[in-house]
């Protein structure tokens, strides 16, 4: 069951989307004064080094932030989200070095308003990665701001909703590893917006040739459309790597594309990833199969 290991996959394409898109969310919901609650149910371990032994190996940042901030060479030129993205990644490095990648717990943290008594509640299964997260939120000294939990955060999640603040996101990112991840999102969701229905949902699904990941968006869709909420559907696909040389190995294609899908989304977010994603395509883009769609109801 726990072979994912987030370290391999930090700072990869499907990260890019899916951290400019919550910290988009974030810095509109911090605009109001009453306090905000995080629920980030698969939390993963924190931080990550991008030259440590886990990124390394695959090296999937490589053709992610790295080649993202590399190949932007005036930041001024990017999209303001694509911007801000970049900008919070670097607040965690020493300027010019891109060596430390900080996975949602941090970024969220980062943004995170103690004055306004928001709360950040974390949840990790895997041994090795909540003994790292609980290391690392340790090092933070955020006290009560933020809380971590060695436990399913499907099943968490359910005896935290309704928050007490009343105004909350919950980040909901398995590594769909296990097929019954898909089903397990779509019934959390189904709960989600019976128990809280206000809450902003945010959802990330890789889109991979199975039939349970083709259907979680639509799922979502029904779910979303059947409580009369509105929605937003972004998804990016980079393509397979280029073939190699020859006499060099081929690099597997890797996951190619994926997508975040979000319930009561900030009226914001549209127009945000209107202009980032066609940029994320023209700098991560490998051609064939490169790729992005905005829906929203
Ligand atoms: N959200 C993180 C980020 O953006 O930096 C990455 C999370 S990673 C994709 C998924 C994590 O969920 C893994 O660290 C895995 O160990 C953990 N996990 C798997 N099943 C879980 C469950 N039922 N409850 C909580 N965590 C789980």
């Amino acid at each position: 069951m726990f072979s994912y290991r987030h370290a391999f996959h930090a700072g990869a394409h499907p990260d890019v989307i899916k951290h400019t898109m919550l910290i988009a969310i974030l810095r509109h919901l911090i605009q109001k004064d009453t306090a905000l609650t995080v629920v980030d149910t698969h939390a993963g371990a924190g931080l990550y080094r991008l030259d440590g032994d886990y990124a390394g190996t695959s090296g999937e940042a490589a053709d992610g932030v790295i080649k993202l901030a590399s190949s932007l060479e005036d930041l001024d030129a990017a999209a303001p989200a694509i911007r801000d993205y970049l900008e919070v990644i670097a607040g965690f490095n020493t300027p010019g070095q891109l060596k430390i990648y900080p996975g949602s717990p941090f970024i969220t943290q980062r943004l995170l308003r103690p004055e306004a008594r928001d709360k950040l509640k974390l949840f990790e299964m895997h041994p090795t990665d909540s003994k790292a997260l609980a290391g690392n939120i340790a090092q933070l000294e955020a006290g009560r701001q933020v809380s971590v939990a060695r436990e399913d955060g499907f099943e968490g999640l359910k005896a935290f909703l309704p928050p007490p603040s009343r105004r909350a996101l919950v980040l909901i990112d398995p590594s769909y590893e296990i097929k019954s991840d898909y089903a397990k999102v779509a019934a959390c969701i189904q709960d989600g917006l019976k128990r809280f229905a206000t809450g902003v949902y945010v959802v990330w699904y890789p889109i991979v040739p199975r039939a349970e990941a083709h259907d979680l968006p639509r799922r979502l869709k029904t779910l979303a459309n059947k409580a009369g909420k509105p929605w937003l559907n972004a998804t990016l696909a980079i393509g397979p790597p280029a073939a190699a040389p020859a006499g060099l190995p081929q690099r597997g294609p890797g996951l190619t594309a994926s997508g975040m899908f979000v319930i009561n989304p900030p009226h914001t977010l549209k127009a945000a990833m209107q202009a980032a994603l066609p940029q994320y395509v023209e700098l991560l883009g490998r051609g064939r199969g490169q790729g992005h769609t905005l829906e929203s109801a």
